[in-house]
């Protein structure tokens, strides 16, 4: 990266995407992180992205589990894709039904990435198995590519600009656009 160069970033949903889908995630052992996910976030991270997670956890706002027992779950995701490392996580406590714009899909978090980390989001991306991630990256003017794991499979519609099987796979489809 050429100096004064703004920098790119992966944008990286988390549950269903680097970790099985669990409904409303509360407890640190329930964490299962997917096959090759710190090997794919390494060679994301080899190629100068910074990676960041952006993470709706309405169960936070609908009282099912608290920020403290949240923060214990994201420290053992940080732990389980190590030697891997994200430069940040945001994530969204609100409510759907009292959302602002933060919660997905609303752009409300990568905008605070942008603006946190200096990024161009015009080279960045989504990787997300929601449509809502996959919304969300479009709002915010970034590529998406929808994965099948989690509820990928069923969310097709939300027409992202690629599909791939897993995190790895979209890993792949980044990279391959360098060579
Ligand atoms: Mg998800």
């Amino acid at each position: 990266m050429a100096p004064n160069e703004s920098a790119a970033a992966v944008f990286l949903d988390r549950d269903g995407t680097l970790m099985r889908e669990v409904n409303y995630c509360a407890d640190p052992r329930a964490v299962e992180i997917f096959p090759g996910v710190p090997e794919a976030l390494q060679r994301l991270r080899a190629k100068g992205y910074r990676l960041i997670v952006i993470s709706n956890q309405a169960g936070i706002g609908r009282g099912y589990f608290t920020e403290a027992q949240y923060r214990l779950v994201e420290a053992e995701v940080a732990r389980a894709v190590l030697p891997a490392t994200f430069d940040a996580v945001y994530f969204c406590a609100d409510r759907p039904d009292l959302a602002t714009d933060r919660r997905k899909p609303a752009p409300g978090m990568v905008l605070e990435a942008q603006r946190d980390h200096d990024l161009d989001l015009a080279r960045c991306f989504f990787i997300g198995d929601k449509a809502i991630d996959i919304e969300c990256g479009r709002n915010a003017g970034v590529r998406t590519i929808l994965v099948r794991t989690g509820y990928g499979a069923r969310e097709s519609h939300a027409a992202p600009n690629w599909m791939a099987e897993d995190l790895s796979a979209a890993a792949e489809i980044i990279l391959g656009l360098h060579e």
